[in-house]
């Protein structure tokens, strides 16, 4: 029997780095939360083999595609014999600060659980998923959390109230080693991550707003200018709050009122081709 399974892609609402760990790793404190843009992953069952496949020709079709190395660290730990075909519907942008590779792990983690009958709860598949990668944790539940550590310690938060997510991509990759490489933590802003974690609970929107900031930001504008373009135009189309996604270089807005996410959108459409609309999902569809 086929399995579906969604893969959204998530937006950090605030993204601090506290320090670098002795093992190499950041410390870091982040809100993200899920939106409504998604891979579609279809795993078919297969003798023995795992094999994967997508029509993006950004993302390897071999063992260094994450989704491959989700469904073989489950067959290997479990000692599983049946195969899968993993094929992704790439919708999210690549190397976007999207987590759209973390993403679709996740999806193949809680899709061969199914297939394979393992059973394994979802904290199970969260933990599996950090020997992936620090996002693929978060990417297990989807939602809205606070994530620690290197990422991989989830605290499931509330559903920010509902918006509009406009994202815009400029046509350059980002890699998310090369972006820590370059981060100077003593002159980096930091943002108020309690701030961030106090308006959520409440459903305070102007709070959501107020405080969104992420440390990475600084280095990526200061390598890429397209990013500040993109910042400034969403500011001027009247977004109610502005920031590059995770090592960037995608940058959203939040948007309340429809004509305006419109007009954000359009302005953007003529300056960057990967431009998006999109709901804040921001709960949780899988349990
Ligand atoms: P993050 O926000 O977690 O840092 P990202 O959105 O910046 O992630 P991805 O889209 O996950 O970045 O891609 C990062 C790299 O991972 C790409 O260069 C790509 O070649 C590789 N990759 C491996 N598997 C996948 C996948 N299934 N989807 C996308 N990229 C993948």
């Amino acid at each position: 029997m086929q399995i579906l399974e969604k893969a959204p892609a998530k937006i950090n609402l605030s993204l601090d780095v506290l320090h670098k760990r002795s093992d190499g790793f950041h410390e870091v404190e982040m809100v993200m939360t899920t939106v409504d843009l998604a891979d579609r992953i279809e795993l078919t069952p297969r003798p023995s083999e795992i094999s994967v496949e997508s029509e993006s020709r950004f993302v390897p079709n071999d063992e260094r595609n994450l989704a491959y190395r989700a469904a073989k660290l489950m067959k290997d730990r479990f000692g599983v014999e049946k195969g899968v075909k993993i094929f992704i519907e790439k919708n999210i942008p690549v190397a976007a600060g999207l987590a759209g590779g973390s993403s679709d792990a996740a999806a193949v983690l809680r899709g061969v659980n199914r297939m394979w009958e393992l059973g394994l709860g979802m904290d199970e598949l969260a933990r599996l998923g950090a020997e992936i990668g620090s996002d693929v944790s978060f990417c297990v539940y989807g939602g809205t959390a606070l994530a620690t550590g290197r990422g991989e310690k989830i605290q499931s938060m509330q559903a920010p109230p509902p918006c509009w997510v406009v994202l815009s991509k400029p046509t350059i990759g980002v890699s998310t080693q090369s972006i820590y490489q370059n981060l100077d933590l003593d002159g980096a802003e930091h943002p108020n991550t309690t701030a961030m974690v106090e308006a959520l609970k409440n459903g305070d929107y102007e709070g959501i707003c107020a405080n969104v900031g992420n440390t990475l930001e600084g280095v990526t504008l200061a390598l890429h200018e397209e990013v500040g373009q993109i910042k400034t135009q969403m500011k001027q189309a009247g977004a109610d709050a502005v920031l590059m996604s995770g090592s960037g270089p995608t940058v959203f807005s939040l948007v309340e009122q429809d004509a305006r996410a419109q007009r954000i959108y359009n302005s953007l459409k003529g300056f960057c081709t990967e431009v998006y609309m999109v709901r804040m999902l921001g709960y949780r569809e899988n349990t």
